[in-house]
């Protein structure tokens, strides 16, 4: 799988084979973008190219090398990131945590070696933003005199930041989200779904192809029909409900990803009143929809999306607000409007 494999980012990859071919890579690369949009992939596939014994300056996918940085098992490359299932064998596991200062010096401890396969040494930190601020200004020692043989790729969410000395140190480049329609027809492919069924996913997941890919596409249809159904039912009258969708939520694996659905199907009732059905990304619960268009009038549903999106930035980076609180204050904002 070359670089040419890597659908939707020929801008973002087209500068890294501009940079390989003319022998002019930066030593430290800052990707940042929507998460799951490919910024990974292409770290790790930069990885590849920059140690392929069968391709100069892009990557075969199948020599030895090639697949040992895929299984992340080639002592030259090595990745920091939360276990999860695409994490396999990561150097540095920070689930749920911060990146600390103890981890930076085990990087570079590792950087501090010669490439021992004769290739280049990659260091991937995937989430760099996770990086506390004695970790930061730990890491910017390894930014400022990098190793001949290296290269270092820090990958952060869209939004997310560090602190300006690192930023000044990388190059920076800045992924789009996938088009739609590449989108669409990676989950048409991967998931074996039909075309309606890739076009919903490929909505509710704002675009992401790793989270696309990492639902059961199944499971995550049913539970956006079921949360719908009972988020839209709440009342002020009955507060204890509220209380536990909130806890519900809050305790999830991806509060952030609930309310996004939860976003879009207000979004699909505004359509539907202003007669856009062809634009409503949840067309197969339509009986639903123009059941809660009744209660709702065009300014409640729109102040109900700002309150929701405002919601899914304050529990996000940098504020990480009370996730239980947040969303308790969010369902009965928006239970009484
Ligand atoms: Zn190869």
């Amino acid at each position: 799988m070359p670089f040419k494999d890597i659908l939707g980012h020929d801008r973002e990859i087209g500068i890294l084979k501009k940079a390989l071919a003319n022998d002019r890579l930066a030593h430290s690369f800052l990707f940042s973008g929507p998460d799951g949009c490919g910024k990974r992939l292409t770290a790790v596939s930069l990885a590849k190219s920059l140690n392929c014994s069968e391709s100069k300056d892009d990557f075969c996918g199948t020599c030895q090398n090639c697949r040992e940085i895929e299984n992340l098992s080639y002592t030259d490359v090595f990745l920091v990131e939360p276990r999860g299932p695409e994490s396999k064998g990561a150097e540095v596991d920070y689930t749920g945590g911060t990146i600390k200062i103890d981890a930076v010096r085990d990087i570079q401890h590792r950087l501090a070696y010669k490439a021992i396969r004769g290739g280049k040494k990659v260091c991937i930190v995937n989430g760099a933003e996770k990086m506390n601020r004695d970790a930061q200004n730990a890491f910017l020692k390894t930014l400022e005199e990098p190793p001949s043989d290296s290269i270092i790729i820090l990958i952060i969410s869209d939004g997310a930041t560090l602190l300006p000395t690192i930023l000044s140190r990388c190059q920076r480049i800045n992924f789009r989200p996938l088009p739609r329609n590449i989108l669409i027809e990676m989950i048409k492919q991967k998931l074996h779904a039909s075309e309606d069924t890739s076009a919903l996913i490929a909505s509710l997941s704002g675009g992401s192809i790793g989270k696309a890919l990492g639902w059961d596409k199944e499971l995550i249809l049913e539970q956006r029909k079921e949360n719908i159904g009972r988020l839209m039912h709440l009342s002020l009258a009955d507060p204890e409900k509220i209380f536990k969708a909130a806890e519900d939520i809050a305790k999830g694996d991806s509060p952030v990803e609930l309310l996004e659905f939860l976003k879009i199907w207000y979004r699909d009732i505004a359509l539907l009143k202003e007669r856009r059905e062809d634009m409503i990304v949840n067309s197969d619960l339509l009986p639903l929809l123009k059941e809660h268009a009744k209660d709702q009038t065009l300014e409640s549903l729109i102040s109900g999306f700002k309150l929701i999106n405002q919601a899914q930035v304050d529990m996000m980076p940098p504020r990480y607000a009370n996730k239980q609180l947040t969303v308790e204050n969010l369902l009965i904002q928006l239970s009484g409007s």
